[in-house]
């Protein structure tokens, strides 16, 4: 059994649907399906939430036409039937009777925003499984929220391993035996009262994963817009080059560090059950892509560069420190006070520097850090981190990559306890500059 996830562009164009379905038909019997909302729906219906918040019924509704009307359009364009469509002006009169009443309290909660950033993923799934049986190919449909259970946390909802797997066997493992292909929406989910949740953006890879790791697949396939997992992201670096073969440790790195082609999550479900993890492109299904597995021989070439825009660092400088202990907890604790996430961490004898990309509660974190010592803020910052498992084993590297980057300026560096990323802080002014250099140094013209 096989999972088949497709993002957004795969499924973006009826053009790319039909080829979403020779791909689904070649994979064999009993393979689950997963997909995204169609390209930029997600972001209408986040547009649509905005609009809502600052109390612009009239626009929210407009956003909300468009998102209907590109539906529409496919449907007309794929010839699906009369049923297809009132299915889907049926879920979007839903949302759009939702829009008047809750922009007029003023209050759309974390949970009817997910109720509505679900309609991508309700309205994709349905008219891709009614295009395969159009096509002849023996599919059926689950709602995701029947299978993926998850814990309340609106936007970010973690997900009840225990449960899904319950529901899966229930549910779907009966439909995967009964039936060729079955289609599900990426992305969301329900609480075990039937409440809507979402995994967070891009959620669709890590839904994928997560029905693999409960269907117990031998193989997660994650089909998307470019040739797998590259030596950087195309958009920067058109030269990447595709990495045919990388550990779950790296690939779980690359994507932590902000390689948008993996949700950061999707590795955990496939490490807990050894499944293999497999990125192609849906427009080269030739092409072999990347194949993410737990043990990669002895191949300890660097593998990827990956980068995040839109970093903030924070500077906590205290003599304190000085032989004390419980300093550092103490700082930490004003994070996890304040829910937000640190990604990287660097202490000498008197400061400490922490990195955030949320900057939420980026106030009442500096004042609470004041009590604790001098505190700066530097924002418009970026994280750039060279990825390759074995990294320490291997002799000068940092000296290369500092090398390289003479002409940037160079603030925090930290090399992660993983042993397979150095990561840098720079100004995110010099981040195309300082991703060509280290492409350039490492990966041009061969293996590093
Ligand atoms: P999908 O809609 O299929 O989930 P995403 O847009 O989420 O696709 O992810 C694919 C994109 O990730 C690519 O188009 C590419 O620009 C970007 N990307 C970032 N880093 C990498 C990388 N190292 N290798 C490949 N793609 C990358
Ligand atoms: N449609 C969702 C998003 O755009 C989930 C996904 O595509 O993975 O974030
Ligand atoms: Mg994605």
């Amino acid at each position: 059994m096989k999972v088949i996830k497709f993002g957004g562009t795969s499924v973006g164009t009826a053009d790319a649907i039909r080829q979403v379905e020779k791909i689904v038909r070649n994979a064999g019997p009993g393979s689950l399906t997963v997909v995204s909302a169609f390209s930029c729906i997600t972001n209408a219906l986040t547009r649509t939430i905005t609009l809502m918040r600052q109390g612009n019924a009239p626009e929210a509704l407009a956003e909300l036409d468009g998102v209907e009307e590109r539906h529409r359009a496919m449907i007309a364009e794929l010839g699906l039937p009369a049923a297809t469509a009132c299915f889907t002006a049926d879920t979007v009169d839903r949302v759009r009777g939702l829009i008047p009443a809750l922009t007029a309290l003023g209050d759309v909660t974390p949970r009817a925003a997910d109720t509505i950033l679900a309609t991508g993923e309700t309205l994709s799934s349905r008219i891709i499984v009614d295009h395969f049986a159009l096509q002849g190919l023996d599919a059926t449909h689950i709602d995701a929220r029947e299978v993926l259970i998850t814990d309340a946390s609106f936007g970010a909802a973690q997900p009840d391993t225990a449960l899904i797997e319950e529901a899966v066997r229930c549910k779907l493992l009966p439909l995967l035996t009964r039936h060729r292909a079955v289609v599900a929406g990426g992305y969301i989910g329900a609480t075990p009262q039937g409440v809507t949740t979402t995994l967070g953006r891009g959620g669709s890879d890590y839904s994928a994963a997560l029905l693999a790791a409960a269907i117990g697949a031998d193989e997660c396939q994650i089909w998307t817009d470019v040739d797998g997992i590259m030596t950087c992201d195309p958009r920067i670096i058109p030269a990447a080059r595709t990495v045919p073969r990388l550990t779950y440790d790296e690939a779980a790195e690359l994507a932590f560090f902000g390689a948008k082609v993996l949700h950061p999550l999707t590795i955990f479900p496939a490490v807990r059950k050894g499944i293999p993890v497999v990125i192609r492109n849906t427009f080269a299904p030739d092409h072999p892509g990347t194949r993410v597995i737990a043990q990669n021989g002895n191949d300890r070439r660097l593998k990827a560069i990956a980068f995040q825009r839109g970093i903030t660092v924070l500077h906590i400088r205290s003599n304190r420190m000085l032989g004390a202990y419980g300093f550092l907890a103490a700082v930490f604790t004003v994070f996890r006070d304040h829910r937000t996430p640190v990604d990287l961490v660097t202490t000498s004898e008197v400061s400490i520097s922490v990195t955030i990309d949320d900057t939420a509660h980026l106030d009442a974190i500096t004042v609470d850090l004041m009590r604790l010592g001098e505190v700066s803020v530097e924002q418009g910052r970026a994280i750039v981190s060279l990825i390759g498992d074995g990294m320490r084993e291997t002799a000068g590297i940092g000296a290369r990559f500092f090398n390289t980057l003479r002409t940037v300026n160079v603030g925090m560096v930290s090399v992660g306890a993983s042993e397979v990323n150095i990561s840098i802080v720079i100004a995110e002014r010099d981040l195309e500059e300082a991703v060509r250099l280290i492409h350039n140094e490492f990966f041009d013209g061969g293996a590093a």
